[in-house]
């Protein structure tokens, strides 16, 4: 199948709720201009140099996200332009996205990512640290970033009982803080699910996916 026949074809499964993020890290323009001509305005990448040079290549009505673990002096090179960050792990993270979107006087929307998986390769805070964030001062003076959403990665096995207490885990956190709003978060947005695992993710409340290979085929990293 070609990359618009199997876009499509996923986009009819996913509930009209969900929002579907393209995840086309790897990839070449002419891939990403197949699923953009196909209507997809969506994509994420997870390498802020390669995102911006898409971005700079690309049609500019065109959302970027960056789903990837994030180095703060690397915030600068997306900071005109991202449109939601999920990977946001600390508060120091946070105010290098804020210095670097006043910078360009934007709001940039964020996600918390949370870990929820048993391996120590995934990034993440605990319900805990998120907790203590989004209660402290330091945090409520941030003007220039906005929290949307959680986002989290499932542990990569085939039991399908782990990952769905995992999903489960990370749905409970996010009905927990949403009635928490203040002025620079408000929770709307429930990021998991990947192209192994998003319709178990969709089940337990998921509203948005990133899916990769199902839609631009495996990745190959040399
Ligand atoms: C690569 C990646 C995806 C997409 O993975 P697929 O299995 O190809 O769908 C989703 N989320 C994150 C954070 C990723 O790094």
């Amino acid at each position: 199948m070609s990359i618009t026949e199997k876009l499509t074809t996923l986009k009819k499964a996913l509930p009209k709720q969900v929002m579907l993020v393209a995840v086309s890290k790897t990839k070449p323009v002419s891939d990403l201009m197949e699923a953009y001509n196909a209507g997809q305005r969506v994509f994420g990448e997870n390498k802020i140099q390669e995102m911006a040079e898409k971005w700079e290549e690309m049609p500019k009505d065109i959302q970027w996200h960056m789903i990837g673990h994030v180095q703060r002096n690397k915030v600068k090179y997306m900071a005109e332009f991202v449109d939601l960050i999920h990977g946001v792990d600390s508060l120091k993270l946070l105010k290098e996205i804020n210095k670097q979107a006043k910078k360009h006087n934007r709001v940039i929307n964020c996600l918390l990512q949370i870990k929820i998986a048993e391996e120590d390769s995934k990034f993440g805070l605990s319900a805990e640290d998120t907790k203590s964030i989004l209660s402290s001062e330091e945090f409520s003076e941030l003007q220039n970033i906005k929290i949307v959403g959680l986002m989290g990665m499932a542990t990569f096995t085939d039991d399908v009982s782990q990952v769905k207490k995992e999903f489960q885990f990370l749905k409970r956190l996010f009905d927990e803080l949403k009635p928490q709003e203040t002025k620079n978060c408000v929770l709307q947005t429930l990021s998991m699910g990947m192209s192994g695992d998003y319709q178990l993710a969709i089940d337990c409340g998921s509203n948005m996916v990133r899916i990769g290979s199902s839609i631009f085929g495996a990745r190959n990293y040399d």
